[in-house]
């Protein structure tokens, strides 16, 4: 592929109009959100943008302009913005009866489960909803508790888990976790991933490498027995890492032989954004606890946990209640999303959408030095920038100029890893070639005027 001139690019072209915008002036937006809400909240951008509108992979700004959307609300609106089927399904629901609690019985919240469940290996088939993937993440680290009688639970590094007590100290990325005492018993084994591995050899010498020290930190931190190992089959936050295909079942089988559960953290990876159903199907491992969230509502807070029977039985022990959790409208959304990503075969267009996205990529890697690693499956995808392709020194400000570019010409990127020098690039599952030849294409343009 050879770089565009600048003047020359445009978006594939779309038949949606944005509606007029008629919502207080963006600078006031800006204003107000400093003052009355909480600093925590971080933008993208110099120049924050206001989303006002979204179609299916686009979303639009106050004035409409257009933008192709690559980051999808972080792996979340797999299905596309505003999704005609989804949304019409939530409008229905909430007119009907948008809340009255699991006290009473509805059929959304089992159908959902049904559902769900047909679409795991046998025995997976007992779902616990909840709002979020922080939530989803917390309670099955209580139930791999309760279940084993044991504590100490095993992440994994650069992993990310959500912000909660238990899941923010599973989360191994100090740029995540603040200094607040978390969950207790939590051990981080080394990331099998090689491209910034502590070992070396093949990538699956790493991955065994990796196991081994798993084994060593269990045998050194823990009473010799843990409740879980925790992972996700390919790390979102980290910078879309992982390892080679062996190294999953190597760890589930030393997680077992120390008697935890394993859980698959399937927040970001499940739904097809990899290219299959679900992250830990590459891998050829069966996880005794999966959870998920994000793409499971398509914006719609929807998360849970799925387990086997004798493992959702320790929830019976004690009175537990979530409010929201399955609710039927979010429910109802959960219900169309699975059907729309059957209907619409997003599954295997995450596929081979992916897999021409990531070889355009490698063409871009080929071309500019500074694109130090590509990786990632199905829509999962990530380039990682490092100043010198030997020392692998990241090259953080390189991954914001990029980002900044992209945004210029209507490309809205993420951004990840330890050091933030990965473009991460997790489009909604129903985007186009025409749009992944425009994103690569701005791509190019962007590194080429990359200022170190
Ligand atoms: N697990 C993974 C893999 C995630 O990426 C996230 C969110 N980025 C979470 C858990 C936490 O989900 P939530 O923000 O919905 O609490």
């Amino acid at each position: 592929m050879s770089r565009v001139a600048p003047s020359s690019l445009a978006l594939p072209a779309c038949d949606h109009r944005p509606r007029p915008y008629a919502g207080p002036p963006r600078n006031e937006v800006l204003r107000d959100r400093k003052r009355y809400c909480n600093p925590g909240l971080f933008t993208f951008y110099q120049e924050p943008l206001l989303i006002v509108e979204g179609h299916l992979q686009y979303l639009y700004d106050e004035t409409g302009r257009r933008y192709l959307d690559l980051l999808a609300g972080v792996a979340v609106v797999s299905c596309g913005h505003s999704h005609p089927r989804v949304a019409a399904r939530i409008k229905e629901q909430i007119d009907r009866l948008q809340h009255a609690s699991t006290v009473y019985l509805h059929p959304n919240i089992v159908e959902l489960a049904r559902r769900l469940s047909a679409k795991l290996p046998e025995g997976l088939e007992v779902a616990y909803f909840t709002n979020s993937g922080s939530e989803a993440n917390e309670l099955a680290v209580a139930m791999a508790r309760l279940y084993t009688g044991r504590s100490d639970v095993i992440g994994v590094r650069t992993g990310y888990h959500g912000g909660s007590a238990a899941t923010m100290g599973l989360t191994a990325l100090h740029t995540w976790k603040f200094p607040l005492p978390a969950g207790g018993a939590l051990h981080h084994a080394v990331c099998p991933d090689p491209y910034r591995s502590p070992f070396s050899g093949s990538p699956e010498e790493i991955a065994q490498q990796s196991v081994e020290e798993m084994r060593d930190l269990i045998a050194a931190s823990t009473p010799g027995e843990i409740a879980a190992f925790i992972a996700e089959p390919i790390q979102g936050v980290g910078g879309v890492t992982y390892g080679a295909p062996n190294y999953f079942e190597s760890a589930y089988q030393a997680a077992r032989e120390f008697g935890g559960v394993c859980i698959s953290d399937e927040v970001q990876t499940g739904f097809g954004r990899t290219g299959r159903y679900w992250g830990f199907e590459h891998f050829g491992v069966v996880p005794d606890i999966v959870t998920c969230a994000k793409a499971f509502g398509n914006g719609m807070p929807l998360g849970a946990v799925i387990t086997r029977r004798e493992i959702a039985e320790v929830m019976a022990r004690r009175l537990h209640f979530n409010t929201f959790g399955g609710n039927p409208v979010a429910a109802a959304a959960g219900l169309a999303v699975l059907e729309v990503i059957d209907e619409e075969g997003l599954v295997e267009n995450s596929r081979k959408q992916g897999a021409y996205f990531k070889a355009g990529l490698r063409d871009l890697q080929s071309r500019h030095p500074i694109l130090g690693d590509v990786r990632g499956e199905g829509l999962m995808l990530a380039a990682e920038l490092v100043s010198d392709r030997k020392t692998k020194k990241p090259a953080s400000r390189a991954a914001l100029q990029v980002m900044e570019s992209a945004r210029r010409h209507q490309v809205l990127l993420g951004r990840g890893g330890l050091h933030g020098n990965v473009l991460r690039l997790k489009p909604p599952l129903c985007i186009s070639r025409e749009d992944i030849d425009y994103a690569l294409q701005v791509l190019d343009i962007a590194l080429a005027d990359i200022q170190l």
